[in-house]
């Protein structure tokens, strides 16, 4: 009987990536402010890959940026080329293993690759590249570039070639010692924008990483485009038969950061929009409009704007909590949502809420919240949504668990209600949502179950046995 693979890790998850190509610039350097402007897509673990024109030498680790690179690692991290990366998970398991850039060694030449998104052929991939251990999609897809290097063909040839045989989303960072290579997969489910700085060029998850090196925004990567950059300049190869464009939706609900742009639209001023819309649709006699910080601000002003009701900071975020590998006492782990969010009773009490997030996954945090400012003294909480009910698991990149987990993957909204113990509920509706970002073509899996790709055995990379 055939083997079947085993994959022993949960793989890639939205995540950000960076690269510059800029002989004669700290390249390792603009690469650890661009990933410090692309924390946000993942607290996990970073690094960077950078090549010299001889050698790609990797770093990273587990943690964030500025707690994996200090100033004596960056400064041996010289070269031309480099690319980074910032990894996310909320379930998958943080092991070294599955840091990236993940790197091969190929002859005298060597290629690092920083992967954003999930594959959803995994399983027949590393079958047919004869793999059967693999800790990742990024490991397997790096495996299949460098055998095809190996077999005598240069780094821009080798991607083309493999390239078409992944199926899923990949907006990729790809390097060897002189080349630097940025894709998005044909329906582009991850963002993936080009900059330009003074001398030399600049691939990024999200616009805002651009801001902070100083480059200037050039173009978006399309989707199914590969660019390639090097010492003769930027050349676009299309290898991909088209297929229809479907960017992530959640990029615009949650993911991206407020002061990017995706397809030309600023996500803050989407937001606003969505809020604007959600007031339209569910609205609600009430007091305040008190946002969940940070994702639910833009849409509470929206909101407040639309319905004339007040906009009131009642709830402060500790901006210094992230993923941290301290672990806080199980006294501190029962206040929960305390950590991170504190309420302020002298703007609560006795009023009527409209408290406004983006999105609800599993409900935990929602609930929390919400006896926490129904203990702070409001009089009532009408709950309202800047997305619809989030009913299916991504296999795209967002990690946000399995069916089993998804508070709305089985229940009305009556019951959501219910469980969430708020006086209302509203949601904003699909259509009205894509509406507010002035774009189509989107990926809508998550709030629709229609997924753009066979994701049939997309599961199977998570079973761990051999048949
Ligand atoms: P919960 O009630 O536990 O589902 O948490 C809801 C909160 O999680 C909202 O404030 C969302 O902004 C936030 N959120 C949405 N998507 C994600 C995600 N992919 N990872 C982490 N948090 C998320």
């Amino acid at each position: 009987m055939a083997e079947s693979p085993i994959l022993v890790q949960r793989p890639g998850e939205a995540c950000g990536v960076f690269g510059v190509f800029a002989p004669g610039e700290e390249t390792a350097r603009l690469t650890y402010f661009g990933l410090y402007a692309l924390q946000h897509r993942g607290q996990e673990s970073a690094g960077i890959a950078v090549a010299d024109g001889e050698t790609v030498t990797v770093f990273k680790d587990l943690g964030l940026v500025a707690q994996v690179f200090d100033e004596p690692t960056l400064a041996t991290l010289e070269g031309g080329v480099a690319i980074g990366h910032t990894r996310y998970s909320t379930t998958g398991s943080s092991v070294w293993a599955n840091s990236q850039p993940v790197y091969r060694q190929v002859g005298d030449n060597g290629i690092a690759l920083a992967h954003n998104g999930n594959l959803t052929n995994t399983a027949r991939l590393a079958a047919d590249i004869g793999r059967l251990f693999a800790t990742s999609d990024s490991d397997l897809m790096t495996e299949a570039i460098a055998t095809a290097m190996a077999d005598g063909c240069d780094l821009e040839r080798a991607v083309v070639d493999t390239i078409t045989g992944f199926e899923g989303a990949f907006s990729l960072a790809i390097m060897d010692r002189s080349t630097l290579v940025a894709l998005r997969d044909p329906h582009g489910f991850r963002p993936l924008c080009l900059g330009r700085l003074r001398e030399g060029w600049v691939i990024a998850s999200e616009t805002a990483a651009l801001d902070i090196i100083g480059a200037s925004f050039v173009r978006q990567v399309e989707p199914g485009e590969v660019l390639v950059i090097d010492g003769s300049g930027v050349r676009s190869r299309w290898p991909f038969a088209e297929v229809e464009r479907r960017l992530c939706l959640f990029e615009f609900v949650y993911f991206a950061r407020p002061d990017s742009s995706l397809e030309g639209r600023n996500v803050h001023a989407a937001r606003r929009q969505m809020g604007y819309r959600l007031a339209e649709q569910a609205p609600v006699a009430a007091d305040i409009v008190v946002p969940v910080p940070e994702s639910g601000i833009p849409a509470a002003q929206g909101f407040a704007a639309r319905s004339g009701i007040p906009y009131a900071d009642a709830l402060v975020k500790n901006r210094y909590v992230g993923r941290t590998f301290i672990q806080p006492t199980q006294s501190m782990r029962d206040q929960g949502i305390r950590m991170k969010l504190n309420p302020i009773p002298e703007v609560l009490a006795g009023r009527r809420i409209v408290m406004v997030d983006d999105s609800i996954v599993r409900g935990s945090t929602t609930r929390q919240l919400v006896r926490m400012v129904r203990h702070a003294g409001a009089a009532e909480i009408h709950l309202r949504i800047s997305s619809p009910p989030y009913r299916w698991p991504c296999h795209y990149g967002m990690d946000t668990g399995d069916r089993d987990t998804l508070l709305a993957a089985d229940r009305t909204v009556e019951e959501i209600r219910e469980f969430l113990e708020v006086d209302s509920l509203g949601y904003l509706e699909l259509d009205a949502l894509i509406g507010a970002t002035g774009v189509d073509g989107f990926c809508t899996a998550c709030l629709s179950g229609d997924y753009p790709t066979d994701v049939g055995t997309a599961g199977d990379k998570y079973v761990l046995e051999r048949t």
